[in-house]
């Protein structure tokens, strides 16, 4: 295996940075250790799958935040186990020569399509054009001859800003325009972790990950934010920042009441974190703007302004936290402190209209 790796990849990405990358990839998706020599393996193989990749309306923060990571080997690792045959961003051909390229794929050879970007549908899609052609047409041309097909970031997959109300251009994810399964890779942007995952999930086991009912991994997006953060002991405690920059923003206390839409949102950021430098927007003070989610533009705005309410399992309770923290005063005010409380809400906290399957 180890000369495989070494005379396959390419020689700025060494051995320490792949086995990295791979272990990364593995530990997100909820492997044992067990299975990392097959993803090695099948990383390594040299039969790297053909990749068309599809920008439509988006501000290509996707792709910035794929390729150009502070952890280079992760960009390398995934250029490096797929053959990116057409990318508007990065590919070295122009004109009609990338023309060709996508033509000669999508006619002659497998590939995997990844769309980053909405696609408009509004006056047969003129708002987004693309040599001629519209979003629209673009994708009925290469999405059927696809062996499999990404929407990458939350304008692809659920339309993202260009969808927020009034949606001018009526923008759409991908899924909306075509008849087969689509992964979808909400974020904006998402966890590069989260496309590694998938990609090797299908060359490892030759199929896709297991998804939610909106069509993205359960390896990322199985688990709500609010249920794996690091703050969750201070908001069960009651102990909540009232705004940035005071005394308890300094101790670190739970966001919810400067706006954290994590008990309303779907993504493994708590465990992956970005970046590799182990933080994610919690983690240095920022709340979660929901941002993996459908329609976040219209649902989690205001972002700074609190959940309307939250729901405690196992009591029925339905309340925001301000009569969480009202009730938590009144029984132990005395030992604690105004922000400290019983164990009010131990349990998991669920989002409204929101499932425990995601
Ligand atoms: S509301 Fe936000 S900051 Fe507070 S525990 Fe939940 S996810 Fe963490
Ligand atoms: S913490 Fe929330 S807003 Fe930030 S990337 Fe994760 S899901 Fe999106």
């Amino acid at each position: 295996m180890a000369d495989t790796v070494n005379t396959t990849l390419d020689p700025q990405l060494n051995r320490r940075g792949f086995l990295k990358g791979i272990t990364m990839a593995a530990a997100a998706l909820g492997m044992s250790d067990a299975v990392i020599p097959k993803m090695v393996e099948a990383a390594a193989s040299g039969e790297r799958p053909r990749v068309i990749w599809l920008h439509f309306q988006e501000c290509t923060g996707c792709t910035e935040s794929l390729l150009r990571s502070s952890h280079p080997d992760l960009a390398r690792l995934i250029l490096d186990i797929i053959s990116l045959d057409y990318h508007e961003t990065v590919m070295a051909a122009a004109g009609h020569q990338a023309e060709h390229n996508l033509h000669d794929t999508v006619q002659n050879h497998p590939f995997i399509l990844v769309v980053e970007g909405a696609i408009p549908t509004k006056e047969n899609g003129i708002h987004c054009m693309i040599a001629g052609k519209t979003a629209m047409e673009i994708l009925a041309e290469v999405a059927p001859k696809a062996s499999a097909i990404i929407a990458i970031g939350t304008c692809a997959t659920y339309g993202g800003v260009q969808a927020a109300a009034p949606n001018p251009t009526g923008a759409v994810g991908v899924q909306e325009l075509v008849d087969k399964p689509v992964v979808n890779i909400s974020g904006c942007p998402p966890n590069p972790v989260s496309f590694l995952g998938t990609i090797l999930h299908y060359l490892t086991f030759n199929r896709l990950p297991e998804l939610d009912k909106l069509g993205r991994p359960k390896f990322a997006y199985g688990r709500r934010i609010h249920d794996h953060c690091e703050r969750r002991a201070h908001f069960d405690e009651g102990r909540f920042v009232e705004q940035f920059g005071d005394e308890f923003h300094k101790l670190g206390y739970c966001l919810y009441k400067v706006g954290c839409k994590g008990p309303e949102t779907f993504s493994n950021c708590p465990a992956v974190r970005f970046n590799d430098v182990d933080v994610w927007p919690v983690s240095v003070g920022h709340g979660c703007i929901g941002c993996t989610e459908p329609n976040f533009w219209d649902t989690m705005t205001p972002f700074y302004e609190r959940l309307p309410q939250v729901k405690i399992p196992g009591t029925g309770i339905v309340a925001d936290a301000d009569s969480i923290g009202k009730k938590v005063i009144g029984v132990t005010a005395a030992a604690v402190g105004v922000h400290a409380a019983v164990g009010i809400g131990k349990g998991l906290i669920k989002g409204k209209g929101g499932s425990d399957e995601a």
